[in-house]
């Protein structure tokens, strides 16, 4: 029970994640710095926040003695293929819970392709049922069905996932005044903070529209409290950026996104990263960071 088991380290990760800085025009002209973290250059197969979310689950399955891994998610879920890239570089069985059974009888999308391709069995299940995935019930049918398996929820949020991006905040100590992420389940936030320095907080940007205001705030404290036994950091959520809900865009969010590549050359991942830049980007022209301020954006994936 090291830190140090093999498991994760096989994947090669390129750790600490590289800082970048860029002169961007609305920051520049309030006098704020814009740091990029790439942490979409940790793995190429499991970029960003995945990485860092899986490696202790994969460490905690190795050392379990464990053969397979289920987990769940949506049709372009960048969850699912990290864990099924994980289970092929490192010799897991994987079973994805797909949501959508009508995505049983149509051709497989680029994404469950990828997934297929790293050897995942995928099983789709309706929405019904695919909401009650963590219900005893449905667990049990799927354990008579695939056998034992080590369980990942969706998104990989657990307390383990949490504890692991405590690690991203530990590297940007003395290298931010405020660190921005884009926020899914929010078990990323969750960890980020609690691994930041005094003075220094971290700022959530939601993706999905939540089911009430406080949704998502409830649930980043509920991830806090079973990882570290209570609140843990200095964070926020900037709400007013989800453009609709998860994937939605519009012509706005587009034209950002396009003139951003443009000015850094740098492709951007439209799904997260795009509405963090965006936010990031309205808060500064707001006057939200004090001039001289260093503001850190979180880069969880490939764009
Ligand atoms: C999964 C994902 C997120 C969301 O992370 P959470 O921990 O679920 O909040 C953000 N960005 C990218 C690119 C992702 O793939």
């Amino acid at each position: 029970m090291t830190r140090s088991s093999p498991a994760p380290q096989a994947l090669r990760p390129r750790l600490p994640s590289p800082l970048q800085p860029v002169d961007d025009g609305p920051f520049a002209r309030r006098g704020v710095r814009l740091v990029l973290k790439r942490d979409d250059l940790i793995h190429p197969a499991l970029p960003g926040n995945k990485w860092r979310k899986l490696a202790p689950n994969l460490r905690a399955a190795t050392e379990a003695g464990d053969r397979a891994l289920l987990t769940f998610g949506g049709a372009y879920s960048n969850h699912l293929r990290a864990t099924a890239a994980a289970g092929r570089l490192l010799g897991f069985d994987t079973i994805g819970v797909v949501r959508g059974d009508e995505l049983a009888h149509a051709p497989l999308n680029w994404s469950l392709a990828r997934c297929a391709a790293d050897g995942m069995r995928l099983h789709f299940v309706d929405r019904a049922t695919y909401r009650r995935k963590a219900d005893p019930g449905v667990l049990a049918a799927l354990r008579d069905r695939f056998g034992a398996f080590r369980l990942i929820p969706e998104g990989g949020s657990n307390s383990l996932a949490v504890q692991g991006c405590t690690e991203l905040g530990r590297e940007l100590r003395g290298h931010a005044d405020a660190v921005a992420v884009a926020c899914g389940t929010g078990g990323t936030l969750a960890g980020l903070a609690a691994g930041l320095g005094p003075g220094q907080r971290a700022l959530g940007v939601p993706v999905l529209k939540g089911g009430s205001p406080h949704f998502l705030h409830e649930t980043v404290a509920d991830l806090q409290r079973a990882a570290f036994g209570g609140p843990r950091g200095d964070w926020t959520l900037a709400e007013g950026f989800d453009f609709g809900g998860y994937a939605r865009r519009t012509p706005e969010l587009d034209a950002f996104t396009e003139a951003f590549e443009a000015r850094h050359g740098l492709p951007v991942e439209r799904v997260y990263v795009a509405k963090l830049l965006f936010a990031l980007t309205a808060l500064v022209e707001r006057g939200a960071f004090p001039s001289g301020s260093t503001v850190v954006a979180v880069v969880t994936g490939t764009g």
